[in-house]
């Protein structure tokens, strides 16, 4: 197939997962004026270029405004967000703030800097939302974004949390949409190359990125090339959550539950034994090819 095609084949996907995103979760409605926080990385210039095609089409009338918060990190190039902006024609806003004065002055020398700039980068964000009157932040969160944050709240914060396509910020005056919550990065990273956006690394301010987020990223792309569909299935996971069968008390009441004395097709199977292996050809003793060895449970097992 050659580029073109390739490329447009990219497009129309990405427009549909982020339309459906819209829908899915109620993001955009009629008369919104949504905030596109924009950091000049391939994700935010994303998100601004689909939502753009999207807005020509939408049943319900929106407004965009990109804001960019120059946070004043050493060598950032300030003229390229402004001039970029300036020439796609939509309104913009560049917010001036040096934050990156006062991370390197509470932050001690050698500690990675990313938590404290971004806690500060959305408070600014929040009250820059609420002076032009924007009715939703969003943010260029992807769906591999997603599934870090899910394993590493596992991994280190014991909480099968991810990251919400929506939620009410933590000041409770905004509400936050992340319309790029069904694209994988991998489409990004490609839809960054195809538009060729004017990239600003988020490293400037010479700080070492996550490197916990950056691990699991690597093990969800290794997972991706070696076992295709493993992270889909993943993502899809989330959407189809089981209460009943997790350990969360606060979400199944366990402590009333009784037998109901009525048979459910949809009920546990719970002595069912479990596939290890795929069904063999049946043999010619009629044995239907389950090879899953018999071990007796005892006692203390
Ligand atoms: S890399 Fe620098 S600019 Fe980016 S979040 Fe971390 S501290 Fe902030």
């Amino acid at each position: 197939m050659d580029i073109e095609r390739e490329n447009h084949k990219l497009e129309k996907r990405l427009c549909r997962e982020v339309g459906r995103a819209i829908v899915d979760f109620n993001m955009i409605e009629e008369g919104d004026r949504v905030m596109v926080c924009v950091s000049g990385g391939k994700d935010s210039y994303g998100l601004l270029d689909i939502l753009l095609k999207l807005q020509q089409r939408a049943p319900v009338n929106f407004e965009l405004i990109a804001v960019n918060l120059d946070q004043k990190q050493p060598g950032f190039p300030e003229h390229v967000l402004p001039e970029y902006l300036g020439k796609l024609g939509v309104k913009f806003h560049i917010e001036n703030q040096d934050t990156y004065s006062i991370v390197k002055r509470v932050i001690p020398e050698g500690k990675t800097l990313c938590s404290l700039c971004s806690r500060l980068r959305r408070g600014i964000l929040y009250r820059v939302a609420g002076e032009l009157g924007a009715t939703k932040i969003a943010l260029g969160h992807h769906r591999d974004d997603i599934l870090q944050t899910l394993l590493l709240n596992m991994f280190f914060g014991g909480k099968l949390k991810g990251m919400p396509p929506k939620l009410v910020s933590d000041d409770g005056r905004n509400v936050v949409i992340r319309p790029l919550a069904y694209v994988p990065e991998k489409d990004l990273a490609r839809w960054a190359e195809v538009r060729q956006f004017p990239i600003i690394p988020c490293t400037l301010c010479g700080s070492q990125e996550n490197l916990q987020r950056k691990q699991v990223g690597n093990l969800l792309r290794e997972w991706d090339a070696k076992f295709p569909g493993r992270v889909e299935n993943m993502f899809n996971a989330l959407q189809n959550v089981v209460p009943s069968h997790l350990l969360d008390r606060s979400l199944f009441p366990f402590e009333t539950l009784r037998a109901t004395g009525e048979a459910s097709e949809d009920g546990d199977k719970a002595f069912d034994e479990e596939p290890c292996a795929p069904p063999a050809a049946a043999g010619a003793d009629g044995n239907p090819g389950w090879v899953r060895p018999v071990i007796p449970i005892t006692a203390g097992d």
